[in-house]
């Protein structure tokens, strides 16, 4: 069967779904819809690789006319992985020629490294010269507890600043500042006429303007304003590169294996790199795992889902077994081994809560997007570097199941990971949202135990006996009781009664919620 064969069929596949199961809504339906529009095509920086002259101007498509030229600067380093992208560093100019595309943009570069060279950029890597975004202490979507960790980190010294959305008060900013090794946060208000000022005595037209004037003398701030914060990692690009956003299926040869991460009963993991430059992680599946059909049409669903804390899907080969999955690389391995090897020597509460809220963050991104993941647990989440944690295997769980530590157990033809799933799932097939929930508030407990294994003295069996009596497991030694209060929240008989993933989120990033006590009081001086 033809690849546009392989996904027409695969199309009629989830349009017949009767979504009973996957609780689609019209919107993911509709998603669903844009499937059809998936286009093949071949990947010339594999095919022409060795022959492409970077100064030599890019085709433009039938009916292209040239947009108003706009300039923008580098925010992070970024390495070509094909021969046509461009290579650039921070604070290279680049005029934009073709942003169409939306994701990767055609680009020549004035200032830099590849100075009048053409070629594509990740659209996330760039701002707009002049622009609010283009500086390098704005950080507009982190958190208060986020600026906290970064300021701390290694590399910042006395006066490093960003510049932040407030969490507590919508639309607002806020100031952090590095202040002998303490971080001290001040509101940035606004005046009816649009100037900013942390005093009243003093007021900005502009951010810019009030950040120069304060890097000039403190004026009442605990520290005059020094080096912005270092940012620690770029963000990912939208897939692998500029051709990979459509071209979904790769050629096997462009992907090398290194070496093996993990295994489990469908096949192995290991670390790959793509292309000769773009480090991966790549699943292989053993032969006769998943239908490649029923798998196609799902990882169309997934590559779709873009979040911070969702591991993103780059590509699949599936021309031929075993079939690969390649996504982004954690260089931590799953959160399950992540928390058992520590066992509480570094990770501190803190860091618990803070990689639940991170999980709770994806999943309320899927909540939002309509999508059910099906086997949430810390198995199945990834941990990078500073803790970071994104949500993995994703709607995998309707495609195949995996079988481990006896944790899945045949149902009724499936397998079902028996102590994570919700009792409507167990006893009724009924899978959505809210029995993620229920399956956050264990994963909550793998977190608050280091790993430890759910109902550790029961089966499965006396486990699903056990929690139809209503029952549910206590308070872990040294997990704070609010915390247990949220596992209870989740592990409710009736699915309607546990929260959302939103409130969820909340709950966990407010946890120690001192935002507005630990403002400095603009007033005093
Ligand atoms: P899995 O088969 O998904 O349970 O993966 C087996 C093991 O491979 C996991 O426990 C991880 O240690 C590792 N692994 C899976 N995916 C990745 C990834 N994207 N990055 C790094 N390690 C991974």
């Amino acid at each position: 069967m033809g690849t546009d064969e392989k996904l027409t069929s695969c199309w009629e596949r989830v349009v017949s779904c009767c979504c009973c199961c996957c609780n689609a809504s019209k919107q993911e339906q509709d998603r669903r819809l844009d499937t059809k529009d998936v286009r093949i095509i071949t990947n010339p920086a594999v095919a022409d690789k060795g022959e492409f002259d970077t100064n030599r101007p890019l085709p433009s498509p039938p009916g292209f006319k040239m947009p108003d030229r706009e300039r923008y600067i580098a925010l992070f380093d970024y390495s070509a992985r094909t021969a046509d992208d461009l290579n650039f560093n921070t604070g290279d100019i680049l005029e934009v020629l073709d942003s169409r595309a939306g994701e990767w943009w055609l680009a020549i570069a004035i200032t830099g490294i590849s100075v009048n060279k053409r070629g594509y950029i990740p659209a996330n890597y760039v701002a707009l010269l002049e622009s609010i975004d283009a500086e390098p202490w704005y950080f507009p979507g982190m958190k208060r507890q986020d600026a906290e960790k970064l300021l701390l980190a290694e590399g910042n010294e006395e006066g490093s600043f960003l510049v932040r959305n407030s969490e507590s008060l919508k639309g607002e900013l806020s100031l952090s500042v590095l202040h002998e090794k303490r971080v001290k946060h001040y509101k940035l208000q606004k005046l009816d006429n649009g100037h900013y000022y942390i005093s009243k005595t003093k007021s900005f037209p502009t951010l810019k303007e009030l950040v120069e004037y304060y890097s000039r003398q403190p004026d009442g701030l605990c520290v005059s304003l020094g080096k912005p914060c270092r940012k620690i990692e770029a963000p990912q690009t939208y897939g692998l590169s500029y051709n990979t956003v459509d071209q979904w299926e790769i050629p096997r040869n462009s992907i090398k294996l290194l070496t093996m991460l993990g295994a489990g009963q469908f096949g192995e993991v290991y670390e790959g790199v793509w292309n000769e430059t773009t480090s991966v992680a790549v699943k292989t599946l053993k032969p006769g795992t998943m239908d490649p059909t029923e798998f196609l049409g799902e990882a169309q669903l997934m590559k779709r889902l873009r979040h911070p804390k969702l591991i993103q899907l780059y590509a699949v080969c599936t021309m031929e077994d075993p079939i690969y999955i390649i996504t982004e690389l954690m260089k931590n391995g799953s959160l399950l081994e992540y928390l058992r090897k520590d066992k509480g020597a570094i990770l501190r509460i803190t860091d618990q809560i803070e990689m639940a809220a991170q999980v709770a963050s994806g999943m309320a991104y899927l909540e939002q997007q309509n999508y059910i993941h099906r086997d949430l647990a810390a198995r199945n989440v990834l941990v990078g570097e500073n803790n970071i944690c994104k949500v993995a295997d994703f709607g995998l769980a309707r495609v195949f199941m995996k079988e481990n530590e006896n944790v899945y157990e045949a149902k009724e033809g499936g397998k079902f990971p028996v102590k994570w799933t919700a009792p409507e799932g167990i006893h009724d097939n009924k899978f959505t949202i809210k029995s993620d929930v229920w399956s956050f508030g264990v994963l909550l407990y793998e977190i608050m135990t280091f790993g430890k294994m759910p109902y550790p003295t029961m089966t499965n069996m006396q486990t699903v006996q056990w929690l139809a009596k209503g029952h549910r497991m206590s308070c872990p030694l040294s997990c704070p009781k609010p915390l247990h209060a949220i596992m209870m929240d989740c592990w409710k008989d009736n699915d309607q009664e546990r929260p959302t993933f939103e409130t969820l989120q909340w709950q966990l990033e407010d946890f120690f919620d001192m935002d507005v006590t630990s403002y400095v009081d603009s007033a005093r001086y």
